[in-house]
Formats: structure tokens, C-alpha cells, sequence
């Protein structure tokens, strides 16, 4: 497999305040296509995601005619690798895990391995706690057994670790009445719900706010704590399984090399880059046609959507998508924060770092083996990650003897396509909202990593919503 490395426009290094390099090198920036022969396909897909990715290779090898329009300069969507000397760095999605059908089947399929970020597992742990003030540091051997202890609590709902109320992890309504019951929690309030249980162990506390707000990536009274049932259930309702499932093994290969794997095993795609749609309007004769905003418009006879849920808001739809829908749309759902990559002047070894909420950076743990890569989690917009010696000052408080070589990274929340990361829902949007982002409205057709039934937020959920609604698109265009 080759992946010849080209320039995208996405992501930046920071070598110092001063230095700084916009855009970076990866194998997702391909080559778009540069003559279309028609303008009409049996169906268009908006968004080179994996979601429109992998419905697009299904919906090709089916013979069918095929349009993929990407608003970026690359495929891949919230997920691009990039080099810089020996190292790659994955800017956006990264871990994945065998337990995690539709990924590990693509593995499978295209030969692609995987490897491990050390810190996953670190031996030495620090915690930044009262404002960021006292420093702690812990053998992971310490605190690991209590962290587990406290999951378990946090979990714990109905006194059998959760499983009542998403006893099949991936049909997230199998238990529709205790669902809607934990919906209306924020991660916040069942915090609140098990205070006591800490036994005045804020340390104890502040691990769990640190971990928790990096999962839903803000406050953890905006974050719905079904979303983290969710979690817990994926992760076979135990810590060390869910640590494993979500932060432990990467592509050795790269995302990009899977994204390009899909790409390439497609018949006689069309692919425009550096083309964002704009509107997309349904016609009297059920076809529909899609405006880009450089002036093109396509015809075709269905066309899939996969925009991320932040960006929705801002594609047109003539005649207007359903009520509820545009509801759930305009409403959108937590904006996410930060992930970067910072590379240091001299290794650390095996390391991880916990502080709790508003913490600008709530976990940090290094990536390679001798530690000189740390890969740092912030919540909400409260750090600067372009801010060389803002970043540096903050990871001093945790490491106070290091040096910054560079940083590298890409603001997902300035990103006007996808304005956030991964998904997690408020409090009670599940329950309100996704059944009616995930219904179809033929001739448009619906899917997202963001309105997936089970890892919902990950790889695994782009890859299961599109190849979900594959067979529907292929019923709609046999009987249309
Ligand atoms: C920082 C970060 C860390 C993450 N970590 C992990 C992880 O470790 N493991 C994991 O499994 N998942 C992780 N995720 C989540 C995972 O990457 C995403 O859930 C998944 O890749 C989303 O795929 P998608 O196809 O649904 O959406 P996207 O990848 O967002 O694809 C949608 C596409 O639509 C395009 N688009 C948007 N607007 C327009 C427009 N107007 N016109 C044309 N195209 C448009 C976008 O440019 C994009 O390419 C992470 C995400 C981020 C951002």
C-alpha cells in the first residue's frame, strides 16, 4: 500500500511562538478527480468521512454511479495521520480495538496492524489538583485499584454495574423506559449522586472529574451521562477493558492508510476535494441537486449526508428537512475541545497526568515508547494550542523540568466542518434526538459516526452508520 505523503491544509506545528507552520503532510490529501463526464449519478455522497467513505465503496462496488464531494483538501473527515521525522501523529481519531466490529473487519479486510501508546499503560502518574496548585505523583500500581473502584460506583446505577439499561450496548433503546430515566442525568449529577462514596478522598474525586471531563471534553454538567453508560458498556462495564477499548491500540499504518485502503477499493468513483456543499435541494421528480459554494451543482437520484452534527446547522435544504429534525439539528450537541500532540527537548519514559476540570488540559499521557510524545486532552476552549508558551506552562505545572520541542495538532473546534471532535450528547438528547437524526427522507439518506447505535463518537460508529444505510439506498434506487 503506498502513502505518499501530500500537503492539506488542516492542522499546524508549533515550533516556538515565533515559528510556526501552517498545514501539514499526510496520506490523506489525494488526488480529486478533474473531469466529470456527467454531472448526473445514481447517488451523490457529501462528506469523505469514513461514514461516506465506506458507503461509497459499498454503493460502487454495486455498479452504481458515484459522486463523493468533500469540503477539504483530503479524505478522512475527523481522522488524518501526519509524519513529521520518524514519528506519526494522528490528529484526530486514533485508538481502535478489536472488540470493535466494523473497524477491526476493515483491518482485516486491507491487512493493516495495529500498535500501542505507552502511556495507555503508564507506571508513573500525576495530579494536578487544587487549581492546578498541588502536584501528586502516584504509582499507577496505587491508584489504578481505586480508580476501578470509583468507575464501578459512578456506574453502578442499578446495582448490577449498569447493565439494565443498555443490556445490548449496540441497540441503544433495548431498555427504552430506564434509558429515557438515566437520559435526563448530566455526568455532573451522578457525580453529585455518589459524593459520598469518595469518603472526603477528593484526590480520588478530582481523578474522576479529570477523566470524565476528557471523555465528554468540557464541563461534566453539560455532558449527558448516558453517553458515558454508554461507554461503560462498550467497555464490557470494566475500567481496565473500556481504557483498553478506547485509548490503548492505533493503526500502525495510520488512519489515513485505512481511509485511503477504502478509497481505493471503490469502482469508478468520482472524488471532488476542496469542494463544500451548500445547499441541496429535493425537485418536484424526487431527484435531487446539490450547489457547492464555488458555483457547481450535480444532479442524482439520492444523495447520503454525513456531515458532522455541529456542522449540519449550516447546509440549506429546500424543500426544508422534517421539524424535528431541523430541532435536533439546530441544537447540535457538546462542542468537544481539544487533542494535541507535544514534543519534548529529552524523554520522560512511561507517563500519564490527571487534572480535574477547568483544568485547561484535563489527562495527558505519552504515546511512544520513550516518552518523548505526549498526547494532551483539553476541555472546552481553555487553552490556546497554537499558544507555544501557554501549552509549555501548563504541562510545567505537571512536568515542571520540561522542554517543548514543537506542538503539533488541528483546532477541531474552528473547524467549520466539523466544529467539535467526537460526539456526546446533552442531557436527554438521546433520547430525544437521535431516533430523528438517524431517519432517512428519501431521496436524502443520513449518516454519521455522530447518529450511530453503538461506538457512537468513534470510527467504529462512521463505519456502522454507513454501511447501515447502504441497503437502503440501494432499496430506495431499485424500486424508485
Ligand atoms: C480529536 C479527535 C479525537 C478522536 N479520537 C478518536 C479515537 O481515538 N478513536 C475513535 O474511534 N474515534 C475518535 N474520534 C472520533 C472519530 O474520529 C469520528 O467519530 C469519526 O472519524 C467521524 O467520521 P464521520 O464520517 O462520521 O464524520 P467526519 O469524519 O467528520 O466526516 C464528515 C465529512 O464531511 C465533510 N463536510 C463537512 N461539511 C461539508 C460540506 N458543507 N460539504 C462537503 N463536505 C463537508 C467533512 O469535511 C468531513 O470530511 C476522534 C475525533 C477527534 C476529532
Amino acid at each position: 500500500m503506498t502513502n505518499h505523503l501530500n500537503r492539506t491544509h488542516d492542522g499546524f506545528i508549533q515550533y516556538s511562538n515565533d515559528i510556526h507552520e501552517s498545514g501539514v503532510m499526510t496520506p490523506a490529501a489525494v488526488v480529486s478527480t478533474t473531469a466529470l463526464s456527467s454531472t448526473h449519478f445514481d447517488v451523490i455522497f457529501i462528506g469523505a468521512g469514513f461514514s461516506g467513505l465506506i458507503a461509497a465503496r459499498e454503493l460502487s462496488l454495486r455498479h452504481r454511479t458515484v459522486l463523493l464531494i468533500e469540503a477539504r483538501d483530503r479524505i478522512g473527515g475527523r481522522t488524518f495521520t501526519t509524519k513529521l521525522g520518524d514519528q506519526q501523529y494522528e490528529m484526530g481519531g486514533g485508538w481502535i480495538h478489536w472488540s470493535q466490529p466494523h473497524v477491526w473487519s476493515e483491518i482485516t479486510r486491507y491487512g493493516l496492524s495495529i500498535c500501542e501508546t505507552n502511556g495507555a499503560t503508564a507506571d508513573r502518574i500525576s495530579l494536578l489538583l487544587e487549581n492546578g496548585s498541588r502536584l501528586k505523583v502516584l504509582s499507577m500500581t496505587n491508584l489504578f485499584p481505586e480508580i476501578c473502584r470509583a468507575m464501578d460506583d459512578y456506574s453502578n446505577v442499578d446495582g448490577v454495574q449498569g447493565r439494565t439499561v443498555l443490556p445490548i450496548p449496540h441497540n441503544p433503546f433495548a431498555a427504552r423506559e430506564v434509558v429515557e430515566l438515566y437520559d435526563k442525568l448530566s455526568m455532573q449529577d451522578r457525580l453529585d449522586h455518589i459524593s459520598a462514596s469518595f469518603n472526603n478522598n477528593q484526590d480520588l474525586y478530582d481523578v474522576m472529574d479529570a477523566y470524565l471531563s476528557m471523555n465528554s471534553q468540557g464541563k461534566l454538567s453539560e455532558g449527558g451521562f448516558l453517553d458515558h453508560l454508554r461507554w461503560w458498556a462498550l467497555g464490557d462495564f470494566d475500567t481496565a477493558r473500556l481504557f483498553d477499548k478506547t485509548s490503548r491500540y492505533k493503526i500502525l499504518e495510520g488512519t489515513s492508510a485505512l481511509a485511503r485502503a477504502i478509497l481505493n477499493d471503490c469502482h469508478d468513483i468520482k472524488l471532488l476535494l476542496s469542494t463544500p456543499v451548500r445547499s441541496i435541494q429535493r425537485t418536484d421528480d424526487n431527484q435531487v441537486t446539490i450547489f457547492t459554494d464555488n458555483g457547481q451543482s450535480f444532479t442524482a437520484r439520492s444523495a447520503l449526508i454525513t456531515v458532522p452534527l455541529n456542522a449540519l446547522y449550516k447546509m440549506n435544504f429546500s424543500p426544508p428537512l422534517k421539524l424535528g429534525k431541523q430541532r435536533a439539528i439546530n441544537e447540535r450537541q457538546c462542542r468537544g475541545g481539544t487533542k494535541f500532540a507535544i514534543k519534548l527537548e529529552k524523554p520522560i519514559g512511561n507517563w500519564c497526568g490527571f487534572a480535574p476540570y477547568p483544568n485547561p488540559i484535563t489527562q495527558a499521557f505519552t504515546d511512544d515508547e520513550e516518552g518523548t510524545i505526549i498526547i494532551a486532552f483539553g476541555v472546552d476552549d481553555l487553552l490556546n494550542i497554537r499558544d507555544f508558551n501557554a501549552v509549555q506552562y501548563e504541562l510545567r505545572k505537571w512536568l515542571p523540568d520540561i522542554q517543548i520541542k514543537y506542538i503539533i495538532g488541528h483546532d477541531w473546534r474552528k473547524d467549520s466542518f466539523a466544529e467539535g471532535t467526537w460526539g456526546w450528547f446533552r442531557p436527554g438528547q438521546i433520547t430525544s434526538n437521535l431516533s430523528i437524526l438517524q431517519e432517512y427522507e428519501p431521496p436524502l439518506f443520513f449518516a454519521s459516526s455522530d447518529t450511530a447505535n453503538g461506538w457512537r463518537s468513534f470510527m467504529d460508529g462512521a463505519l456502522e452508520s454507513g454501511l447501515s444505510v447502504v441497503q437502503h439506498i440501494e432499496r430506495y434506487l431499485k424500486n424508485d
